[in-house]
């Protein structure tokens, strides 16, 4: 066998990984990274390809996949519910590339991806050629698989993963991953550790509350997959008792998760919250919201585009009786980031100072951090460890603590091509 990252090496962004076993050639996610001036994409794929599998929907593992479809047009496996996400989020990207004049690949590939998609439930085996693989839970969105696969060697892909509960997921079902001879193992968060969940959803739940008991009002910007859907939850399951909104790509994700109830680890919560949530339909409910003391949570979760630049322009001359609170991790480069840094960002062209409004960042995070990342590599206990999507920094670290545990480790450069043969006996 062998193992070549064409992206997603030493950084987080456009994954893909080429495996070679025997005759058959198969490929793991293909993605964008999102970063300015233009998204970046995995290398290319030369030759044929037997079957692609997705891990999950995020852009940053599917969003490249369309490019797969100009000469060829392969069977892509995934969990359920993933090709309903990809969907919304590549027809989103789509959207958003030809405003920039940025297309490279088009509607006709898109069409022709969902025609070859398969969602495939978790545990159940698939067979292609020599090749069998199944996925398990891996706990971080709505249909995010683990795989295991048993070729000439037997092979764990990691995707993202999360192995602590959420308000939304039960843990990664890492119980269900097999040993193997191969980890091709996430590093997001391979050097730092979470706060614990339960404390930090009682902070926010707090703070939250004690703006709106002064009389004030809160944005709670959010990813569109999940974690928007988990702050509805969230402030549900905790009584927090004033109108709460929720805007942007957000509901129509919310929808794809309420056809899966058996995917979430408490549909009846979810389905309450989301009942009792005001779904913003248009630019006139929009400008009602805010009337009185209430909360809104909408995208994007990075402050780059959607709803949340217009609640944050419309309301920002509350000041002081403005909370702005960041729900997911913003990435270096994008206004989130420097909002919280500076408490400015660019809106329409015109520097916005929110100097008098509260900002904080909350650490919710859907993956698991190094104490996850070595659960996995214990249960696996792999020959060969290849580390991707992560930082340098990231990937370092699990690099060295890994190999004091005598495992081959790997941390490739884009391109670089791993002979499994070499090292597995
Ligand atoms: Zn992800
Ligand atoms: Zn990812």
């Amino acid at each position: 066998m062998k193992v070549t990252l064409l992206g997603a090496a030493n950084e987080v962004g456009r994954s893909g990984v080429l495996v070679e076993s025997g005759d058959n050639r198969f490929l793991f996610d293909y993605g964008v990274k999102l970063q300015d001036p233009k998204p970046a994409y995995p290398l290319p794929v030369h030759g044929y390809l037997d079957f692609v599998v997705l891990s999950h929907a995020h852009l940053d593992h599917s969003g490249a996949l369309p490019l797969l479809f100009k000469g060829r047009e392969p069977k892509v496996f995934t969990p359920s519910g993933t090709p309903d996400l990809v969907d919304i989020l590549l027809r989103d990207f789509l959207k958003i590339a030809r405003m920039k004049r940025q297309e490279v690949w088009f509607e006709n590939h898109l069409k022709r991806l969902k025609r070859s998609l398969q969602g495939v439930d978790y545990e159940k085996e698939t067979s292609v050629g020599e090749v069998n693989f199944k996925f398990s839970d891996a706990g971080h969105i709505l249909g995010a698989g683990m795989t295991h696969v048993q070729a000439d060697t037997t092979f764990v892909y990691s995707g993202d993963y999360k192995d602590t509960e959420t308000r939304l997921h039960a843990p990664a079902k890492l119980e269900n991953i097999p040993t193997a001879d191969v980890l091709v193992t996430e590093t997001t968060y391979g050097n730092r550790e979470h706060p614990d969940r339960k404390a930090l959803e009682k902070e926010f739940v707090n703070d939250v509350k004690s703006v709106i008991e002064s009389g004030g009002r809160v944005i709670l910007p959010a990813f569109a997959v999940g974690r928007a859907q988990e702050i509805v939850e969230m402030l549900y399951a905790n009584n927090v008792d004033v109108p709460i909104y929720l805007d942007g790509m957000a509901q129509d994700v919310a929808e794809v998760y309420l056809e899966y109830p058996e995917l979430l680890r408490d549909y009846q919560e979810l389905y309450n919250a989301m009942k009792e949530v005001n779904w913003i339909a248009d630019e006139r409910e929009r400008k009602r919201v805010f009337d009185e003391p209430g909360i809104v949570v909408t995208t994007a979760g990075m402050l780059n585009g959607g709803p949340a630049l217009y609640y944050l322009l419309n309301f920002r001359k509350l000041g002081e009786d403005l909370a702005i609170f960041l729900t997911g991790y913003q990435v270096e480069g994008t206004p989130g980031r420097r909002l919280l840094k500076t408490k400015v960002m660019d809106i329409d062209g015109n520097t916005v100072d929110f100097s008098k409004s509260r900002i904080k960042y909350f650490d919710f995070s859907a993956h698991c951090d190094k104490n996850g990342i070595f659960r996995l590599i214990d249960k696996v206990k792999p020959q060969v460890l290849i580390l991707n999507h992560g930082d340098p920094d990231a990937e370092q670290a699990v690099k060295e603590k890994a190999e004091d545990k005598g495992a081959y480790v790997f941390s490739p450069k884009p391109g670089e091509t791993i002979d499994i043969s070499k090292y597995v006996k």
